[in-house]
């Protein structure tokens, strides 16, 4: 696949685990480096959509992390990972 992305963003901001998205360039683009962020991205290999906030990396106002912020979502994929486990 061309023009893609992996993105791998937190589940939570105090957590370690992450997810792995495929996005698009134009996605990719969303995800800002040294300001505060806000995007919807979609995962291009399940089509679900992934709203998305910048978080700290190991630098505090650089926020080229992401953290996905819609806890709802996140209980739907751990019960789609546990059903194709
Ligand atoms: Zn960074």
């Amino acid at each position: 696949m061309k023009n893609t992305n992996i993105c791998t963003p937190k589940t939570s901001i105090n957590s370690d685990e992450r997810l792995k998205l495929l996005i698009s360039d134009a996605d990719a683009l969303k995800i800002k480096r040294g300001v505060k962020w806000k995007a919807t991205v979609t995962d291009l290999v399940t089509g679900i959509d992934y709203p998305l906030q910048g978080c700290a990396c190991s630098m505090a106002t650089c926020f080229c992390d992401a953290v996905v912020v819609n806890k709802k979502l996140l209980k739907f994929i751990k019960k789609l990972g546990e059903a194709v486990a």
